[in-house]
């Protein structure tokens, strides 16, 4: 008897790497607004500073102190203020392609797709439980041809509830039919993924790829997603 049925994915970072498929599209972004003619010189400089800006803000829209407009607009016009350029105008515009090209993007984690494939093989169900844009997260795995491996896509937007909340996992738990004793959450926040499930007493996978020392204590942890046939 399998000890599991319902497999709970993480998107961002966890099989979609996001970091990858994020400097791609802001390289697009770079050259196509010209940016390099508007004072901005370095590319790799820009990166850090938008990449910066966008950790802090998602931090507080998270937290609730910012609407998802706000975010989406403010991360550019920040970094576009630290280069002393001051246009809400051109912040918009950028944050509207950003968008655009994001999902566009192919670029998963190493044995994302043979892990996946496994899983469906053995019967287990597979769903995704996403703090992201409901449209944004479609459109990257029907771009990255993930979408076949999933039955229901669990987004903050349709549960009105975010990770770490309870609400979201028992939302999703709802969805899928699935029990909180043969269910099991992977992905790679620890404050996030983790600790949500843990506080509905769902198993989780701890995807830790560089290692990062820590003080959690996740059911499982893998640094690679192919660690995940010695836990399915
Ligand atoms: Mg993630």
């Amino acid at each position: 008897m399998m000890k599991y049925e319902h497999l709970f994915f993480d998107l961002d970072h966890t099989l979609w790497d996001f970091e990858k498929n994020s400097v791609a599209t802001l390289k697009t972004l770079y050259s196509e607004i010209g940016l390099v003619n508007k004072g901005i010189p370095d590319f790799d400089d820009f990166n850090v500073v938008y990449h910066q800006i966008n950790d802090k803000l998602w931090d507080r829209f998270r937290k609730g102190f910012m609407s998802r407009e706000e975010l989406r607009w403010k991360r550019m016009w920040q970094t576009l203020i630290h280069y002393k350029i001051s246009s809400e105008k051109l912040a918009r515009e950028m944050s509207e392609r950003y968008l655009e090209i994001l999902p566009t993007q192919t670029h998963v984690f190493p044995n994302c797709v043979e892990m996946l494939s496994y899983c469906a093989s053995k019967n287990y169900q597979l769903h995704l439980i996403t703090n992201g844009f409901e449209l944004t997260q479609m459109q990257k795995l029907k771009n990255a041809s993930l979408d076949k491996f999933f039955i229901h896509l669990i987004t903050s937007e349709k549960a009105m509830s975010m990770k770490p909340q309870k609400e979201i996992f028992e939302y999703a738990l709802n969805e899928a039919g699935a029990k909180i004793e043969s269910s099991l959450m992977i992905g790679d926040a620890l404050d996030i993924d983790i600790l949500g499930a843990m506080q509905v007493g769902i198993d989780q996978v701890y995807f830790n790829p560089y290692r990062i020392p820590h003080k959690g204590n996740p059911t499982y942890e893998i640094a690679g997603l192919e660690e995940m046939y010695q836990i399915v």
